[in-house]
Parts: C-alpha cells; structure tokens; sequence
C-alpha cells in the first residue's frame, strides 16, 4: 500500500480491492465479510444487510440525483442477493449554505424510489458541517432486506451457467463524465439509475435458476466479471459483439479513451444464470422497458481459471482486466 490514501484507491477496481483488503479485510476479518457479497446475508440467511455512501458530483444529472442513487444503490445491493428491501437508514452529511430547497428535492426523490422498493426509512442521522469541510451534501444508506430466494451468490458460479447483462452498459459514468466536462450530447444519454428489485422479483417468481448477480456500479461489467471468476474459481469468456452498448455511450468512449465496460453503472446488472434458464430469464429481463437490449454475453469456463477472456469480433481473444487508475472519483 501507499503511504497516503489516492483516488485511485476509490476505483472500484484493482486498487481499491487492494485497500480493502489490506486493511479493511485484514482487521475486520470475519466469515460473512469474507464472503464478499454485495449485501451480508446473516440470521441464518433470513437477511440481508447492506450499507453504502454517496458522494457523486453534480448532485442532479440526465436521469437520476444523489437522492434516488442513494435508495437505489443499497436497495439494488439488497436484491443482488435475493432480498426484497425492507428497512433503510438515512444519514447526511451536509455542508453550511446548502440550499433547503435542494435538499427537500433529494429527499423527495429519495421517497419516489423507497416507494418502488417497498422500503421505508427507519432511523436516520443529519450532520452539518462548516463551508468547505464537505462538498454540498455527501449521504449514506444502510438496508435491511428479507432474503425471498436463498442461496444467491457470487462464490458458486460453475460452467452449467451462462452470463447475461440486463441492458447496455456505461449510460451512469457516460452521464456524471458528460455533465462534468459540460459535453451536450443533444442526445437521449442519461443515467440508468434504477431499483432492480422489480426485475430480480419477476425473475424469482418464474422460477429462474439464478446463481449469482451483481449490479456494475464502480468498475463496471469488467471489474464483476473479474471478481466472480475469483470468487467462484472459473474463466468467464465474453463475447465482445454481444455486450451491449448504446451509439452515445460508444461516442463518449471513443472521444475519451473508455472502455464501456469500466465505466459505472447505476441499473444495470450481470446474471450468472443455469444454461436451461437463460433464454427464459432473457425473455423475463426484455419485458421492463429500459431492457430492450438484454444479452446473453458469455459462458464459464475452465480454461483460464480466475480470468476473463473477451473474444473480439475479428476472432483474436484477450484478457479482460480489473480496471486500474482514477477511473472518475465521485461518480456515486
Ligand atoms: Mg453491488
């Protein structure tokens, strides 16, 4: 590790799972911890429990505010493992000067998504601190939810799955990257920010054999493929032409070095899927209107265990890495 904390170490990606690892993970060591799922299933696997902070810049962008990110982003980790999300808490972090009309909004919004959850907030904390020590409003969440279909998880994939994306990628970090640098795109790119839960209960209730999903927030679809072919020790291949990505998410990437599939999403998530269910499930992921571009991506496999193999459409194959570097700081 650095002798100074970077921004890098927020990346989501490789060294990020550096810091938590050396330090997180070594003095919190635990079972349920170790697990690294996207909530902790605890009370013998009844329960789901998650927590998640906010920070992202601007605070109102094409799509979505840090007020519905901040329901979504624990409610969706909740559904990640099965779990309908049920109990929020609500803490802020909000700077002197910010304007009460602003906050009225963000938690107006914040209302709107729990309702679609079929959450409420429980308990709560607000702090203010003096100008200059936060920037605007930074929130945490932490939820509880009750888990409807045991045994989801990330450590259990195996080559009897395949691997789906619900939607086309990128559209969150395209968005925050777009309204920062001030690039009008004249054109529909906005944040896919959204509560899954919807979509995760349509899937339980067809009865879908489901092993793993992961929403791609921080790092994307490639920093989830890479810690699911760790966790569950198998290569997972992807082919490049089924990933989908939209004509203004691929503009933004060419113009500015990305690869869509390290830039952030809010709404979107990768499915782990038995074989015999997969083209079901893509049937169940097509019907929620944001979906029409629902893909079978990949397969498992035990050829390279522990990594990622994109093929390309002009038949070469690559690795497909853990994102590295300052992605873009503060993109939730
Ligand atoms: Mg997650």
């Amino acid at each position: 590790m650095n002798k100074t904390i970077t921004l890098a170490n927020g990346n989501g990606g490789e060294e990020n799972n550096e810091l938590i690892s050396k330090v997180f993970y070594k003095h919190f060591k635990n079972d349920i911890l170790e697990k690294s799922e996207d909530a902790a299933i605890i009370q013998g696997g009844e329960l789901a429990f998650s927590t998640d902070s906010f920070t992202v810049s601007p605070l109102f962008f094409a799509g979505a505010d840090i007020g519905k990110l901040a329901v979504c982003g624990t409610c969706n980790d909740l559904a990640m493992m099965g779990a309908k999300p049920k109990y929020l808490t609500c803490s802020v972090i909000i700077e002197e000067g910010f304007a009460t009309r602003d906050l009225e909004k963000i938690v107006k919004s914040m209302k709107r998504e729990l309702e679609i959850n079929g959450a409420i907030v429980v308990s709560g904390d607000t702090k203010v601190v003096p100008k200059g020590s936060v920037d605007k409003i930074f929130i945490n969440t932490t939820g509880i939810g009750e888990v409807t279909k045991k045994g989801i998880s990330s450590n259990s994939i195996t080559t009897n799955d395949v691997i789906l994306v619900n939607r086309d990628i990128g559209c969150h970090g395209a968005t925050i990257f777009a309204a920062r640098e001030g690039i009008e795109m004249s054109s529909n790119l906005k944040s896919d920010c959204t509560s899954l839960y919807p979509q995760v209960k349509a899937l339980i209730d067809a009865d879908i054999n489901i092993t793993a999903l992961r929403d791609a927030t921080r790092g994307g679809l490639s920093a989830v493929l890479n810690e699911w072919s760790k966790q569950s020790n198998v290569c997972i291949e992807v082919e490049e032409n089924s990933i989908p990505v939209s004509d203004e998410v691929n503009g933004i990437c060419e113009m500015l070095g990305f690869e869509p599939g390290a830039l952030a999403n809010e709404g979107t998530f990768v499915l782990a899927i038995d074989k015999n269910d997969a083209q079901k499930a893509l049937e169940i992921l097509k019907t929620f209107e944001a979906n029409t571009m629902a893909s079978i991506i990949g397969k498992v496999t035990d050829t390279h265990l522990q990594k990622v193999v994109l093929n390309s459409a002009y038949g070469t194959q690559r690795f497909l890495d853990t994102p590295t570097g300052e992605l873009l700081p503060r993109i939730c």
